[in-house]
């Protein structure tokens, strides 16, 4: 009996082997395929502003002496913005690095979102321009258990994108409100919305909706750096369309933290 028992497990462990050499395979096929699709779309997305950085600064020292003043100036932003396009994007590759590394340990404090909602809101000025930012943040609401550096690139990112997908002059809302225990922010704003397929899957690395659109820079990152960063602080964070109006509203939900016993209660 022993014998036949011994022979059944020695084949019940060369079948699992089995299995999992299969799933193996499988899952290496996967992992190879995602890295080629990600080397394509990184490679695609460093060429085209290089491209651009290396015609303007060509065209510049073969014809220095016959370009007019305005057109000279162009070549000059044209170096200058895609500079700024690279640098962005190889700031989110490394944020994207330290997420996935699992590298990433919040430097927690106790800070207050409306503080963090006004230095984003200035880092964010020169891109929000044209619009109306309308705020409403109580001055009551608890505070919360963050990293300010990492919540405030969050904050950017849905404003960047707010005002990045939205026509020029249309207002951008920021809501800050105390619901069941949590502190839930929401950004949103009076562009095309998001088709509701897409709700989730834009959170993924390098995901655009529109592929082809080249008139809104991005990387399709800043997203995924977006949900990253809030779940690694205890959070959440979704993607919806207004109900109010055409438009896409995006909302984090961050738990408030339980209140510290205050010192000599006991006494
Ligand atoms: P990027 O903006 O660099 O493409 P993101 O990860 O920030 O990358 O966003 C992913 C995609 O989600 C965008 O390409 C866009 O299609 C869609 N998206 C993000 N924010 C909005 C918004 N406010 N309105 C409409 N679409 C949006």
């Amino acid at each position: 009996l022993f014998t036949a028992l011994a022979d059944q497990a020695a084949l019940a462990i060369e079948r699992i082997q089995l299995v999992s050499d299969v799933e193996k395979a499988k899952l290496t096929a996967e992992t190879d395929r995602l890295r080629t699709a990600l080397l394509t779309s990184i490679s695609h997305d460093l060429k085209t502003p290089l491209a651009a950085i290396m015609g303007s600064a060509g065209t510049l020292k073969d014809f220095a002496d016959d370009i007019p003043v305005d057109a000279r100036n162009d070549l000059l932003s044209t170096i200058i913005e895609e500079s700024e396009r690279l640098n962005r994007f190889i700031s989110n590759l490394l944020d994207m690095t330290r997420i996935g590394s699992g590298a990433m340990e919040p430097n927690y404090g106790l800070h207050f979102v409306g503080d963090i909602v006004g230095t984003a809101l200035a880092r964010a000025a020169k891109i929000t321009g044209g619009h109306r930012m309308d705020l409403a943040i109580p001055s009551d609401l608890p505070m919360l258990k963050v990293d300010p550096v990492l919540f405030e690139q969050v904050l950017f990112n849905l404003i960047d994108n707010a005002a990045k997908y939205s026509p020029a002059t249309t207002p951008i809302g920021i809501r800050v409100w105390l619901q069941s225990g949590s502190v839930f922010l929401s950004v949103s704003d009076e562009g095309p919305g998001i088709p509701p397929d897409d709700l989730e899957r834009i959170f993924d690395s390098f995901y655009r909706v529109r592929k082809t659109d080249h008139v809104h820079a991005g990387t399709g990152l800043g997203l995924s750096i977006c949900r990253g960063f809030v779940e690694a602080m205890g959070g959440s964070i979704r993607a919806g369309n207004r109900t109010d109006h055409q438009g896409a509203v995006f909302t984090i939900r961050m738990p408030v933290p339980p209140v510290p016993p205050v010192l000599g209660d006991q006494e």
